[in-house]
């Protein structure tokens, strides 16, 4: 029996967040939300005066713990709905938006570890929902996130990532930058490659769910790359948020 499409929801902007120069989290309230999971998104509709609408899939960067939903947003310069979102959005708007949706990239506290999170750019905004569920449950699952970004500029949640590893509960948060790199910068500099993934990972021996999320080339690149190291492809989830990826 075919399934009842998902109803859009009207929802109310509570906040904006400026996380970095391209990137804002948008807090929401959505009257009758059902709950989520980590890793879940929405799909957000926006229309225009003359009827127009354009469409676009947002992760959740909010745990299910927390009061209405997050989403955070990276704005593409030639983007149609990121820069309407990052540039035009205010407090008190309101938004339409369907979910959740997906059930495929997710995990919850209940499943046990070890993990490995793989983001490109924004592709860290579903594994955030993760990490923030696995902080309010109190979870010591082993997890280790490994970021790339272009620039440091761009790294997203740092602070918050970095007090989250300081709690030495078994977080474990490794940045790499692409692009280029401030003279005091810790973390690695190069794009993700098979001998990053061998260090900053846990080995296949360990059997670490993996979830990779970013552009499209990326996700590619890495997931060939885990299972090159002997990780079994049915342990690696994949999200893929944009049609090239090159830029990152
Ligand atoms: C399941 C899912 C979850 C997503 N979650 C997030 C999220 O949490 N945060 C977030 O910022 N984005 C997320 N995205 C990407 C988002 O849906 C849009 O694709 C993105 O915001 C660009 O939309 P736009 O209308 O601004 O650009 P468009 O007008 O659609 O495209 C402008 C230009 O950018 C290129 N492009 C489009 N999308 C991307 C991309 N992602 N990367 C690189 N180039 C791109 C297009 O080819 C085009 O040249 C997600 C995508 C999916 C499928």
């Amino acid at each position: 029996m075919p399934t009842a499409p998902i109803a859009w929801r009207s929802a109310e902007v509570r906040e904006i967040v400026v996380e970095t120069p391209r990137a804002k989290t948008i807090r929401l309230e959505v009257p009758g939300w059902p709950g989520h999971l980590p890793g879940q998104h929405v799909d957000v509709r926006l229309t225009a005066e003359d009827g127009y609408q354009a469409q676009r899939s947002y992760s959740i960067s909010s745990p299910p713990e927390e009061d209405g939903i997050a989403l955070t947003v990276e704005r593409l310069d030639d983007g149609e709905v990121s820069t309407f979102l990052t540039d035009e959005l205010r407090a008190g708007d309101r938004l339409e938006l369907r979910g959740p949706l997906g059930g495929y990239f997710t995990w919850t506290a209940a499943r046990r570890g070890p993990l490995a999170l793989v983001a490109g750019g924004s592709g860290i905004v579903p594994l955030m929902a993760m990490i923030r569920h696995r902080a309010a449950r109190g979870s010591h699952v082993p997890t280790h996130v490994l970021c790339s970004w272009r620039t440091a500029d761009d790294v997203i949640y740092r602070d918050e990532l970095a007090r989250l590893a300081a709690q030495a509960d078994g977080l474990e948060v490794t940045h790499t930058l692409t692009r280029r790199a401030p003279v005091d910068w810790r973390g690695l500099t190069r794009r993700i490659d098979r001998e990053m993934l061998s260090e900053r990972l846990p080995g296949p021996d360990a059997r670490p769910l993996s979830y990779v999320c970013g552009p499209t080339a990326m996700v590619e690149s890495v997931a060939t790359l885990l299972v090159s190291l002997g990780h079994a492809p049915d342990r690696i989830r994949t999200e893929r948020f944009g049609p090239t990826g090159g830029a990152r």
